[in-house]
């Protein structure tokens, strides 16, 4: 009984299909690196699976990805002994999208066969980048531990149907296999395919092997080894961007990495990446982690809880190798591991160094990184007191005097005080734009003191957290009164209060005009040009504060 059924592919799959097969063209390649990272995930989960229920070995533990091609059949083949899929498994795993993030994707998309390409990697193109090259694909697997009658055949041309049917498979784990489209026959080529291993899937840590042309043999391709666990004096630049790539899904290059090895009471290895780019789910809650976690070069998990690296650091992406943690380390021993701990804390460290430096040595570097991850980090203020002092240094801020672009620092702001002021001045606004003519702005521009333009909502919380920096507090300009008083000379100061005499009684005047609407009218010395202007009371909540959180509903 092979009960064979035709099924539909869920509308997300097919719609997928379309784009992908018109913007990845020009990355075409790319077929194999997915299939071969799929065939790898697939053995590290037999080998955490077996570590509880060594049934699922089936005397096999030789593991090892294989990829052959076929001339006169036109057909590439991509075979693991993995831990195999049931037939609900691949109904599941193959015909749907699972992926968080996958309506906000499809909402990215542009039309600009580039500019999709690059989303639709980040998306995660998997196993449907098959049909880039392959009209039609079959795949034949079985489930270790499930018997050989249990096997699945499954067929799709990639037009939104695909056959399923019951198997005889002696052997559990994946077959891949591609039937080429018209035209693609360069893939069916020794020399071509091994190239295409070693450029996206040297560092994969299983044997990757083709038969030798001519030969009864077989040959390992890749490397085969952790790229993290070599030496940094051997790694090229090159190696680095590739794995990031690979580890990613990222088109373009990163920004920068870390690579370190620690020794001492704890031995591990971080290998971490900056991206160049925002993914387009960086603001989901619910999201792939960049760190995965290694125990011995051997998968364990993805960072799911930000066990690994803090919320604010969730742009980051890479390894952590731990020499220690026992290899069947489960979820719920991660919650309270001192090992965890301290490999998060080292990390943590590590990327906010990278980063200084950076922002140190690099500054152009450091400004796309800003444009791109800024607002993540500052979050860092309320998660992560303890670097607190480390991450206010790596602020950037919009200022009266460097314009709208992001880049003054605390430290510049203090360096370029004025004498007298005791204060770090700043305006929330909803942008740039619409806080450069405020009023509230006249005073200041006539002193020439600086003031910081603050656009995020999460801007409220650098004052909140930080209170004060360099000695000065920080002071919202929209917030009570705001004391220039120390910036003024002796002329300034008398006629300050002259004019405060005159208008006693109409400033009683306006008062009881406007008792309703207002808690008090003041003189202020705040305005140089307009005649008034709101201010709220000290205690009181910023009105472009409430908007900015209202615009970003909360
Ligand atoms: P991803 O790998 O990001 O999950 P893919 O599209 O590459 O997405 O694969 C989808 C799913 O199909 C995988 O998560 C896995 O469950 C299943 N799968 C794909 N290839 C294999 C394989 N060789 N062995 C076992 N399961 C596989
Ligand atoms: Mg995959």
């Amino acid at each position: 009984e092979t009960h064979k059924e035709k099924l539909g592919f869920q509308a997300e799959v097919k719609q997928l299909l379309d784009i992908m097969i018109h913007s990845l063209y020009s990355n075409k390649e790319i077929f194999l690196r997915e299939l071969i990272s799929n065939a790898s995930d697939a053995i590290d989960r037999l080998r955490f699976d077996a570590l509880s229920n060594p049934d699922l070995y089936e005397r096999d533990a030789d593991f090892k990805i294989r990829v052959s091609y076929d001339r006169d059949a036109r057909t590439i083949t991509v075979s693991d002994n993995g831990i195999g899929m049931s037939r609900e498994e691949v109904i599941q795993n193959i015909g749907t999208i699972a992926k968080s993030g996958t309506r906000e994707f499809f909402q990215s998309l542009t039309g600009d066969q580039r500019k999709d390409a690059m989303l639709i990697g980040q998306f995660g193109v998997g196993f449907y980048s098959s049909f880039v090259v392959a009209d039609r694909v079959t795949l034949l697997t079985r489930r270790a531990g499930l018997p050989a009658d249990q096997g699945v055949r499954w067929e799709s041309d990639g037009q939104g149907e695909y056959t399923i049917e019951t198997i005889e498979k002696p052997t559990r784990g994946t077959d891949v296999i591609l039937h080429l489209r018209e035209g693609e026959d360069e893939l069916l080529n020794g020399y071509r395919l091994r190239s295409i291993i070693r450029k996206y899937s040297d560092h994969i840590q299983l044997p990757i092997v083709m038969k030798v042309e001519g030969k009864d043999e077989e040959e390992v391709v890749n490397k085969a080894s952790a790229l993290w666990a070599r030496p940094k004096s051997e790694i090229s630049e090159q190696e680095y961007k590739d794995f990031y790539k690979y580890i990613s899904h990222d088109f373009a290059d990163p920004l920068a990495w870390v690579h370190s090895h620690m020794e001492g009471t704890h031995e591990y290895t971080l290998l971490l990446f900056i991206p160049s780019q925002a993914p387009f789910d960086l603001w989901l809650r619910e999201r792939h982690h960049g760190v995965k976690l290694y125990v011995r070069r051997v998968y364990i998990m993805d960072d799911i809880e930000n066990k690994l690296l803090p919320r604010y650091l969730r742009f980051v992406r890479g390894v952590i190798d731990s020499d220690d943690l026992p290899l069947n380390v489960s979820r719920e021993m991660l919650q309270q591991n001192r090992l965890i701990d301290t490999m998060r804390a080292t990390a943590t460290k590590k990327i906010l160094g990278l980063l200084s430096d950076m922002a140190e040595k690099e500054p152009g570097k450091y400004a796309i990184f800003w444009r791109e991850f800024g607002r993540v980090l500052k979050e860092g203020l309320v998660e992560d007191k303890a670097n607190r002092d480390l991450i206010a240094r790596l602020l950037r801020f919009a200022s009266t005097l460097s314009g709208p672009e992001q880049n003054v620092s605390l430290e510049t702001y203090v360096s370029r005080k004025k004498e007298g002021q005791d204060k770090i001045y700043y305006l929330l606004a909803e942008s740039y734009e619409a806080a450069k003519d405020s009023p509230l702005l006249e005073i200041f521009k006539q002193k020439g003191i600086e003031v910081l333009i603050w656009t995020d909502p999460i801007d409220h919380f650098v004052q909140h957290e930080l209170q004060e920096y360099g000695g000065l507090a920080f002071q919202s300009i929209a917030r009570g009164e705001v004391d220039l008083s120390k910036l003024e000379d002796k002329q300034e100061q008398e006629e300050r209060q002259k004019s405060a005499d005159e208008v006693r009684d109409l400033l009683e005047r306006f008062k009881k005009v406007l008792s309703e609407k207002v808690k008090d009218v003041r003189t202020t010395s705040r305005l140089t040009t307009s005649p008034a202007c709101l201010v709220v009371d000290e205690g009181g909540i910023d009105p472009n504060l409430k908007r900015l959180l209202q615009a970003a509903g909360q």
